[in-house]
């Protein structure tokens, strides 16, 4: 079968992805293969190939937002039926027995397998994925729309979550790409105000269509004090700057996985008031399956622009040049 894969990390301008072919996986106990048909981009598979995140192991296949269809199955495997189509997500195994998973807080595993980083991802013509990890999709949208909810829509809904914004309150989305624009749906059918702030017209125009309450740049103040923020844009400058637009007992919540250093923060100004900064890291399985009931409650759909899965390097280097607003979505 074809796949990309990532060899040396590098400047995505410099092609750190080579298509190769291997020999289609077959599924372990408890695995199931997935037929990819689509795989949305995320900003981790480019932190991956630009190296900002160290490699796992050599010629690992990105992808962790895979829909497809089960075109096999390993042993004592009981949730799927061949040919259901299903969505792979960036968690794919936790040990179940370290402190973190005993208490319900599996995205914290000491020993985690991630999709498209531990695990071949889905910028290939199929994976594997462990069955007890893998979602169904809400039928109403179709691969393209579906793919990046897998990782955009769960991760943005756990940064919503950690945000802690109360009922009606006032929340401030910084930086408005793949992830944020999904997260900002969630948000407004919600009922809470949600101002974003952002660079590029093309995300600001996003962001107005989707019926935000205000629009501005990445570093103006947004119009009233903020009861929670969620800084999606992996700029660690944007900290002090969302952490003095947070009003008393407001919480940053920093959603990427990587972040440039953040600068030193000035104690009253930033901190002071009972502010809260905090990360997020990757999600429980809970998590995910209640941002997808939501996101069938209310309809989200993501903007997506589709790529040929022979276009992988140009839809990464698009994304590091932000030359699309939405979530880039490759086709098989
Ligand atoms: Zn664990
Ligand atoms: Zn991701």
């Amino acid at each position: 079968m074809r796949t990309w894969v990532v060899d040396y990390p590098a400047p995505v301008d410099d092609g750190p992805l080579r298509r190769i072919d291997r020999d289609e996986p077959q599924p372990g106990p408890g695995q199931v293969r997935v037929r990819v048909t689509c795989c949305g981009v995320c900003r981790t598979d480019l932190h991956l190939a630009e190296g900002d995140l160290p490699p796992k192991r050599p010629s690992v296949a990105p992808g962790h937002e895979v829909v497809g269809r089960v075109d096999a199955l390993g042993e004592g495997t009981r949730r799927f039926a061949l040919g259901e189509r299903v969505g792979v997500p960036w968690l794919g195994h936790t040990d179940g027995t370290c402190r973190f998973c005993r208490r319900g807080a599996e995205n914290l595993c000491v020993d985690p397998l991630f999709t498209g980083w531990d695990r071949d991802g889905g910028y290939a013509d199929a994976c594997l994925a462990d069955e007890g990890y893998v979602y169904r999709l809400p039928d109403e949208l179709d691969d393209e729309h579906a793919s990046p909810l897998l990782c955009a829509g769960i991760i943005g809904y756990r940064a919503l979550r950690c945000a802690g914004v109360p009922p009606g309150g006032r929340l401030g989305i910084y930086g408005f790409g793949g992830s944020a624009h999904i997260t900002a749906q969630i948000a407004l059918h919600e009922g809470l105000r949600v101002h974003a702030l952002t660079r590029g017209a093309g995300n600001q125009d996003l962001a107005r269509q989707l019926g935000v309450d205000s629009v501005a740049g990445a570093a103006d103040t947004p119009p009233e004090p903020l009861d929670g923020a969620i800084l999606f844009a992996p700029a660690g400058e944007l900290v002090p700057v969302a952490m003095r637009a947070l009003d008393r007992g407001g919480t940053l919540a920093v959603a990427g996985i990587w972040l440039s250093d953040i600068p030193s923060l000035h104690y009253e100004a930033e901190l002071f008031e009972e502010r809260r900064l905090r990360s997020v890291t990757a999600n429980t399985r809970a998590n995910g399956e209640e941002f997808l009931s939501l996101a069938r409650r209310f309809g989200i759909r993501p903007t997506t622009v589709a790529y040929p899965m022979a276009d992988a390097p140009r839809a990464l280097a698009d994304l590091a040049h932000g030359r699309f607003s939405g979530a880039a979505v490759l086709h098989n």
